[in-house]
């Protein structure tokens, strides 16, 4: 692969969580977490989160990301650069784990769940992906690539057209559900107003699913927003009929947070409510909380709150 090694600006380690930035021009940065995925034998695989955007649009309360307002979208350039980066350019910290030839990290995931809406940006995303799953470059298996929304329900669409294409089909899908009602989602989620439930539902409802592709509906669970045991029953019955699984995220307070982080037995509570209701259910791990580089903790202080909302991409 063509481009030039870009060391990090920044590299934070919580336990085995490693977060980096990338300068982008006009002094703004990229945020990327490297998720280690410990497997039985004790050896490690990671996955890379990615960004799509510096900064987004979108505005979800609970995340750190959408305080910053919108930058820019990312370039393809920028998109797939992460992933060199992560495998090529990084001061690799932990001496027991697997490395590559180049000391780098052994990336088999992607996830879009980095800063930015993906779908805001999905030509340039879309661009990536054909280039990350290319057998003759970074030769990332399709089935190991998500891409995350808010809802944005043309784009879910055109994600859908998408994976019709031959070497695509198992691409997934993660969608950011976390509310059980519109009352709810509106009040955390401003895309909900204009794209609200009963919508949603029907693009997941249409969106082609195959035996061995992933729909997954995301949940960040909020102390005393989302988290009660009637929540649970009211989400597990609009995801009913929808096979799709619900990964139920504990909340990591972004700074400044009204929140604090829910407590471990109500996560649980939750996640058997679920369970209980017939719906396949997980509890995501957290990991990286105190790197901010846990999910919903991407975004840089300093640029709070300035708001460049030009959706185009700057050029190849
Ligand atoms: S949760 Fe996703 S869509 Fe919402 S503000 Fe954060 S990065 Fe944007």
């Amino acid at each position: 692969m063509a481009l030039p090694p870009t060391p990090p600006t920044r590299q934070l380690v919580d336990d085995r969580t490693l977060k980096f930035l990338l300068s982008v021009d006009e002094g703004l940065e990229t945020e990327s977490v490297v998720i280690p995925m410990p497997h039985r034998t004790g050896r490690f695989s990671r996955t890379l989160c990615v960004s799509s955007q510096v900064g987004c649009a979108m505005g979800c309360t609970f995340c750190e990301t959408g305080q910053m307002g919108l930058m820019r979208s990312l370039t393809v350039r920028e998109i797939v650069q992460q992933l060199h980066v992560a495998r090529f350019g990084l001061t690799h910290p932990f001496p027991d784990e697997t490395r590559t030839p180049t000391g780098g990290f052994d990336i088999t995931n992607i996830v879009f769940m980095g800063m930015g809406e993906p779908m805001d940006n999905l030509d340039a995303v879309l661009q990536a992906v054909r280039i990350l799953c290319d057998m003759n470059g970074p030769a990332i298996g399709c089935s190991r690539v998500t891409i995350s929304t808010v809802g944005r329900i043309e784009g879910i669409r055109r994600l859908g057209e998408f994976i019709q294409q031959h070497g695509f089909r198992r691409v997934g899908l993660a969608i950011s559900l976390n509310a059980p009602n519109d009352e709810i989602r509106s009040s955390i989620m401003p895309i909900n107003r204009s794209e609200p439930l009963a919508a949603l539902r029907q693009a997941m409802t249409d969106f082609p699913k195959r035996p061995t592709s992933a729909l997954c509906a995301e949940y960040v669970l909020i102390p005393g927003v989302n988290d009660r045991p009637e929540h649970a029953d009211e989400v597990c019955q609009f995801l009913r009929g929808i096979r799709c699984s619900l990964n139920v995220i504990p909340y990591n307070p972004r700074r400044e947070s009204p929140w604090p982080a829910p407590a471990d037995e109500t996560v649980d509570a939750f996640v058997a409510r679920a369970i209980a209701n017939g719906q396949f259910t997980k509890r995501r791990r957290t990991k990286g909380r105190t790197a901010m580089a846990a999910c919903g903790q991407l975004g840089n202080e300093r640029v709070r709150k300035r708001k460049f909302v030009d959706l185009s991409t700057p050029g190849p």
